[in-house]
């Protein structure tokens, strides 16, 4: 096993890379700007470094900073956890260059899995269903573009190669507003991502959000672990996930799970990662590969007892996976609703001093927060402070439980999205399953 591992993250995230590690044996160093000196996994850990001031940039995004934290404390391998560096290409190779193991895949698997045009061309290689659109880039000619346009067949969605996070992304409803769109998005791309490459797709009006979680070690095995439903979403980012996904039946999951498979093994892909989709229509439109642990691996995990966390460390460690597929048999149903420090109206961050935490508790209700009562939340990163997960055998008595643990638990001082998952677990249209991405915008009035 590795010996000596450099948690390269904060938060929840930390803490959960943290407890694995413990589990198997593995020495840990935490990493930690000079805003999070009293996080949870900074106390738990059997090394920590202080890599910086507040600002990510001069810490957590910080480099030639991580990598001295590993060479002055003598680890092995780097866990880069979710955001920050976890998809820096460039970070993986100079992690590997300079002599320590990446948790991840190979750096090259990551640069042509962030580009998403690229992305997306070794997907269509790979027999993986994509959404209609450009062949590649778009060029500068209007008289091209149009028929690009025309093709696909408006409403269509200019996207920027480098974006993420649910930015760099325009609408386009008629041919009017096309060239002042792409030229739109690329000029914003350029600033926000150093990259002004855009390309174009159809967009798909009433889709939902479905994702394949991956798992493969380097000897070439390969498992898919199930899917999860992210479609409750604002600003294109996930509010609630859960797994299984209403409606998908074995059939089908086995269908695309079985293509995800077969795509990592010609991407030769390594470690944990997950293919987002878009489905619609009883079909699935790839639209992404995250090469990292996702912030809702826990409800896979609750689903199939698998712990993806522990898996990524027995491949980093050059082994083979615990598992095969046969292995992997779906109990129950898991829901995750993230808890941000916000406004659960303007949703306005609301860092502070959380005065009382009473967590949760009882059968299937799992949490996973670094936070305590007396610890001040930071205004510096981003808002999550934690998640509540529940599993049980229906999904009815999964949101049962979820409703329950949203009233049972106390966290005050700060602002929380709480009410809002409050309200959001009791409603109908969610309760009865396969709302689509545009279903929470719609139902706060924001779209
Ligand atoms: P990011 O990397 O910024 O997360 P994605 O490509 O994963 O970008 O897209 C994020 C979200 O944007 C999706 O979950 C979906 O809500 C929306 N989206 C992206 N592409 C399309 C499309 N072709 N049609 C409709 N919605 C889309």
């Amino acid at each position: 096993m590795l010996e000596k591992v450099v948690i390269a993250n904060r938060g929840e995230i930390a803490l959960r890379i943290l407890r694995a590690c413990k589990e198997l044996g593995i020495k840990t160093v935490a990493v930690y700007s000079e805003a999070d000196r009293d996080q949870k996994h900074v106390f738990l850990s059997d090394e920590s470094v202080c890599i910086g001031p507040p600002s990510s940039t001069d810490s957590y995004l910080n480099i030639p900073a991580v990598i001295s934290a590993a060479e002055v404390t003598d680890a092995v391998a780097i866990h880069p956890g979710y955001g920050f560096l976890s998809e820096n290409a460039d970070f993986a190779e100079r992690v590997e260059q300079s002599g320590f193991i990446f948790i991840g895949p190979k750096a090259e698997t990551i640069r042509i899995m962030g580009d998403k045009v690229s992305a997306i061309n070794a997907m269509k290689s790979a027999g993986i269903p994509c959404v209609p659109g450009s062949d590649g880039p778009l060029g500068d000619d209007a008289k091209t573009l149009f028929k690009t346009a025309k093709e696909i067949g408006y409403p269509v969605i200019i996207k920027a190669a480098g974006g993420g996070g649910g930015r760099g992304m325009r609408v386009v409803h008629s041919e009017s507003n096309l060239i002042k769109s792409i030229q739109l998005t690329r000029s914003e791309a350029g600033s926000a991502f150093g990259n002004d490459m855009v390309y174009m797709e159809k967009f798909l009006e009433h889709p939902r959000h479905i994702e394949i979680q991956v798992l493969a070690d380097e000897h070439g095995n390969v498992i898919y672990l199930g899917e999860r439903d992210c479609s409750m979403q604002r600003r294109h980012q996930k509010v609630i996930e859960e797994a299984p996904a209403p409606g998908i039946t074995a059939e089908i999951r086995e269908s695309i799970g079985q293509k995800c498979v077969e795509a990592c093994k010609r991407i030769g892909y390594r470690g944990a990662g997950t293919f987002e989709f878009l489905y619609e229509d009883g079909e699935f439109y790839f639209i992404e590969m995250n090469t990292r642990v996702q912030v809702e691996h826990p409800v896979t995990e609750m689903i199939t007892g698998v712990d993806i966390v522990r898996e990524q460390l027995h491949i980093a460690a050059g082994k083979h996976l615990q598992y095969q597929q046969s292995d992997i048999v779906i109990t129950g149903h898991a829901i995750e609703c993230r808890i941000n420090a916000e406004d659960p109206e303007t949703f306005m961050p609301s860092p502070g001093v959380i005065e009382h935490y009473h967590p949760p508790g009882g059968p299937g209700i799992r949490v996973d927060t670094h936070v305590y009562q007396g610890y001040k939340v930071p205004p510096y990163y981003d808002s999550m402070i934690g998640k509540l997960i529940a599993h049980s055998e229906t999904r009815e008595l999964a949101l049962a439980r979820l409703n329950n643990a949203l009233h049972e638990i106390v966290l005050d001082g700060i602002k929380t999205n709480i009410p809002l998952h409050q309200d959001l677990v009791k409603d109908s249209a969610f309760g009865d399953g396969g709302t689509d991405i545009h279903y929470l915008e719609k139902k706060l009035g924001l779209a």
